[in-house]
């Protein structure tokens, strides 16, 4: 279980220190699948960067099974079984697809690193070979970042925005991995998304706006208010174009 107590973050801006988390609560249990939701600059990326260790906390408690790391650093976290992909994953000259899914496992290469691949709709032979540079793709790059995250065995996996510049039909392959995923192991998957699809696998999602959790349901509680929010602004956009076009 991990559980996020009273937890603030405030980040350097060009206009000095910006509060960006204020007072996030949350328990998140083994096994489940949650999706964060909410609208860009919210505060989602941040969320799960603070949990990993990537930003510190300025107050409040992370705890891992009950083991508080709020003090812990990114790689005692990675250690601990806390893994995190990028919404804009890093690139690595120098470092093959093969050697970091080997590093990402722990291992030497197996047949599994295969089978990671295929995993997110890569065929390995294509890639185990290549350099994670700039030759790969956003899409591809983000799907090999996804696939060293499987590799690991992980108590809590967050994926930021894992359909970002992936294809309609390495989508589909994602999301069963996802599904499988869910249904395996006893890892808590946390999946950053404003995809319904993606939404669709969560036992509960959690909407984070202005640096807050707003809600916490399933999706027959939590749908109807993205709906009423999205379908608000987009009425106020209908509305002028009428008038405009009078
Ligand atoms: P989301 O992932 O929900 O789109 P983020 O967590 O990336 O939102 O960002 C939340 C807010 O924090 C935004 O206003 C963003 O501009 C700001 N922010 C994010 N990272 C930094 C940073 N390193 N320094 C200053 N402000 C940041
Ligand atoms: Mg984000």
């Amino acid at each position: 279980m991990l559980e996020i107590k009273g937890l603030r973050v405030s980040l350097e801006g060009k206009n000095g220190t910006v509060e960006i988390l204020r007072d996030i609560n949350l328990k998140l249990e083994d096994h489940k699948l949650y999706v964060l939701t909410g609208p860009n600059g919210g505060g989602k990326s941040t969320l799960a960067k603070a949990i990993m260790g990537i930003y510190p906390a300025a107050s409040g408690e992370v705890l891992l099974n009950g083991r508080d790391i709020s003090s812990h650093s990114i790689t005692e976290r990675a250690l601990a079984g806390i893994g995190y992909a990028f919404q804009q994953p890093p690139r690595f000259k120098g470092l093959t697809v093969g050697k970091m899914l080997e590093i990402a496992s722990g291992k030497d290469r197996t047949c599994n690193d295969c089978n990671f691949l295929y995993k997110v709709g890569l065929c390995p032979q294509d890639y185990i070979a290549r350099e994670v540079d700039t030759s790969l793709s956003g899409g591809e790059v983000k799907r090999i970042e996804i696939a060293t995250l499987l590799a690991r065995d992980l108590k809590v996996a967050i994926y930021d925005e894992p359909e970002a510049g992936i294809d309609l039909w390495s989508f589909s392959r994602l999301i069963e991995t996802f599904n499988d995923l869910h249904e395996q192991y006893d890892t808590t998957i946390i999946l950053i998304s404003h995809q319904e699809r993606i939404i669709n696998l969560a036992d509960e999602i959690i909407l984070v706006a202005d640096g807050v959790i707003k809600h916490k349901g399933t999706k027959d509680e939590i749908w109807p208010l993205i709906m009423q929010d999205s379908a608000c602004s987009c009425r106020t956009g209908c509305d002028e174009r009428v008038v405009e076009n009078a």
